[in-house]
């Protein structure tokens, strides 16, 4: 089965977002979203995780600003789970419903990513972020790449479900290979 999903339009998220801060008074001190295998937490489908050592995360943690999700757990599967890729396309396609995220073994898991990628949206707009530090190549996470979807270690150019929602959203994502990047973009918006 494959699953269609609405968006409203980039513009539109980011304006509504300012107003809630806005109306909400919500805290200036800018926020990140950051993938839970990447802090540390067993969730990854292997029932292991990311961590990354890296002293801005570390900052980041102190300042109070890091608020951890990981879309696939959020969305109800178990750890450990089944490994799933994108079956030829990218979270876009997902997204678009032209294509489906399928678990080694062939069951159709499309729906529960879509579920967690939402989560993931809304987790952003209840903390008014618009920057965000995803894991590498996951089906939900990954920004520049995923595996192809014949479970043979094989990678494409491409973007998880979550990392495509979010940018559709005009939420900027990088890896665990951008921290630096990301703590830029994180200081120009706090001295917008
Ligand atoms: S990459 Fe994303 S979905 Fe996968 S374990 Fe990490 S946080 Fe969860």
């Amino acid at each position: 089965m494959v699953s269609t999903f609405q968006f409203s339009c980039i513009q539109c998220a980011t304006a509504a977002r300012s107003v809630n801060a806005t109306i909400l008074g919500v805290s200036s001190l800018r926020k990140v979203l950051v993938s839970a295998c990447l802090l540390g937490k067993s969730v990854r489908y292997d029932g292991g995780s990311l961590r990354v050592h890296d002293q801005i995360i570390e900052s980041w943690i102190s300042e109070g600003r890091v608020v951890s999700v990981c879309p696939e757990v959020e969305a109800g599967m178990s750890i450990p789970r089944k490994p799933a890729e994108i079956f030829v396309g990218s979270g876009d396609s997902v997204l678009d419903g032209d294509t489906d995220v399928v678990e080694k073994g062939g069951n159709i898991v499309t729906d529960q990513f879509i579920k967690g990628a939402s989560i993931a949206l809304a987790l952003c707009n209840k903390f008014n972020i618009e920057i965000a530090v995803l894991a590498e190549s996951s089906p939900s996470c990954g920004s520049s790449f995923i595996y192809d979807g014949s479970f043979s270690g094989k990678r494409n150019p491409g973007m998880g479900v979550t990392a495509a929602l979010l940018r559709r959203h005009g939420i900027q994502v990088f890896s665990q290979h951008e921290i630096s990047d990301a703590n830029k973009a994180i200081v120009m918006a706090q001295n917008i």
